[in-house]
């Protein structure tokens, strides 16, 4: 059995995704993400594929599912507001 990071789920049934899963797998607010049960599990995986791509400003390659920027060059002030 692999025990990875134990959360709790909140009075309306909500459970936050570790930042660095997220930030792993790019999973970005607003993502729609496709929940579902299997043999007693709860599985959440992004609707979309999850792909590696190269960052079209920085040229770093990372986990990403729609977008042509880097999460690096997204957060980075100035360049995309
Ligand atoms: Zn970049």
């Amino acid at each position: 059995m692999i025990l990875g990071v134990v959360r709790n789920l909140d009075q309306n049934g909500r459970v936050q995704i570790p930042i660095e899963m997220r930030e792993k797998l790019n999973l970005d607010r607003d993502l729609p993400l496709n929940v579902y049960e299997e043999n007693g599990k709860i599985i959440i995986s992004p609707v979309s594929p999850v792909v590696r791509k190269m960052c079209v400003v920085c040229g770093v390659i990372e986990v990403r599912t729609d977008r042509e920027v880097c999460t690096r060059c997204m957060n980075r002030k100035g360049i995309f507001g």
